[in-house]
């Protein structure tokens, strides 16, 4: 079957604006969902301001995204109109011939582009609005070094990516999505293995826990449920905001738990150990394998669906270009594959919040469901999160069931 380059560009531009739609409707029914009434569970943890004062944020944070959704929307769509993306690649063949360094060039411009473009939105997101409802701790220093770290770290670990599959593609034709799943599941696995170690610490500063109450909670919990913890971590998660967070890594025997510093300043001994329960029923449960062997076979299916238009001439032409170029088929195919990515993203999110619920459940019959049900409301009324989402949204967005869906499940299970 032969579709020709208008036909293309067409699929492209409605899939585009179906997803723009579609978000900014979604965004809006989970917003008139919103209800001014504190829910019987958690009223002892919310003062009414505050409420009120959450109920604003969301506001301000659905609007503010449709403007910066509607700004890359207008954006894409311009580029698509008129052929912005032929151009750079016509303009960068006049000085590049190499496969690997035109594929490199092409991403690396559009990138810095969009990030330069949208640089205003994230200011406006961390330093005005994040910072009025006081969770912004990131000082521009922070911001700007993060941004440098950021290019630094997508320039080395995407440039290498990149290159290898423009590098497979051109030497073993359309086979190479074989090879190149190999490559992505063994990256994952070691991104997974030293995250801690190598990439976290590039953005904040990891020191064990301290000798003390909250240590030997966490060792006594660990080793009554056989548990081979390895290290306990503190993150300095205050440099950037007051937000609080808890999380795993390791894959192999060894496990690091890394605690954010704003966590434990917000709970008690006994809310930590219930969040630690839940995070340990992930291993228990197997969560943590299954979610890498899902993410696998999700990337081979993805790899071997772009090896049947990879090497589609008219794709390229579809985006304005005047020559075939594998990095114009790969950024089509971007477009061209998100409507399957955003149906195996829903089933994704669907296993996630089974997940949760079992974690939950892992916790309160390991240590003490009170406990987390106490450290699950804190932890939504200190980021003031939004307890009436739509049910809609929530399918289609949540990767943790809602708040109240959880505090329910711990009570009557
Ligand atoms: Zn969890």
């Amino acid at each position: 079957m032969d579709i020709s380059p208008n036909t293309i560009l067409i699929i492209i531009l409605v899939i585009v604006s179906i997803s723009f739609i579609f978000d900014q409707i979604l965004d809006y029914i989970n917003l008139k969902s919103q209800r001014s009434d504190i829910p019987g569970e958690i009223a002892g943890f919310y003062e009414k301001n505050k409420y009120l004062k959450s109920l604003e944020y969301h506001t301000e944070l659905t609007r503010f995204s449709f403007l910066t959704s509607t700004f890359s929307f207008l954006l894409s769509a311009a580029m698509l109109l008129f052929g912005g993306f032929g151009w750079l690649d016509n303009l960068l063949h006049a000085y590049i011939q190499n496969g690997i360094m035109l594929a490199l060039a092409f991403f690396g411009i559009l990138m810095i582009a969009s990030d330069i473009l949208t640089i205003p939105f994230q200011w406006y997101s961390t330093f005005v609005i994040e910072e009025k409802y006081g969770f912004n701790k990131t000082t521009v220093k922070t911001f700007i070094f993060d941004k440098l770290k950021g290019y630094l770290l997508s320039a080395v670990v995407g440039g290498a990516l990149l290159s290898a599959l423009i590098y497979l593609v051109q030497s073993i034709g359309p086979n190479f999505w074989i090879w190149f799943s190999l490559l992505a599941a063994g990256f994952m696995l070691i991104v997974n293995m030293f995250y801690t170690s190598l990439i976290l610490p590039l953005f904040n500063t990891l020191t064990p826990l301290q000798d003390g109450e909250l240590k030997k909670a966490i060792e006594a919990f660990s080793r009554s449920v056989n548990f081979p913890l390895d290290n306990i971590m503190v993150i300095d998660g205050s440099k950037r905001s007051k937000k609080a967070n808890a999380f795993f890594s390791g894959i192999g025997r060894k496990k690091k738990i890394v605690l954010y510093d704003t966590l434990i300043a917000n709970h008690t001994t006994e809310e930590l150990v219930a969040v630690l329960a839940h995070e340990v029923g992930h291993f228990k449960k197997k969560h943590i394998i299954w979610g890498y062997i899902l993410s696998v076979i999700q990337i081979v299916f993805t790899l071997f669906v772009l090896s049947l238009m990879i090497f589609n001439e008219n794709v390229s032409l579809a985006l304005g270009a005047q020559q075939f170029g594998i990095h114009l088929n790969l950024l089509a195919f971007g477009i061209l594959f998100s409507p399957i990515s955003a149906v195996t993203g829903i089933i994704m999110n669907l296993y996630s919040r089974k997940n949760e619920f079992e974690a939950d459940a892992y916790a309160r019959q390991t240590f003490d469901g009170g406990a987390l049900s106490n450290a699950l409301k804190r932890l939504s009324v200190d980021s003031l999160s939004n307890l009436y989402p739509h049910p809609w949204y929530v399918f289609f967005h949540y990767s943790h069931p809602p708040l109240l869906k959880r505090l329910e499940a711990l009570e009557h299970s």
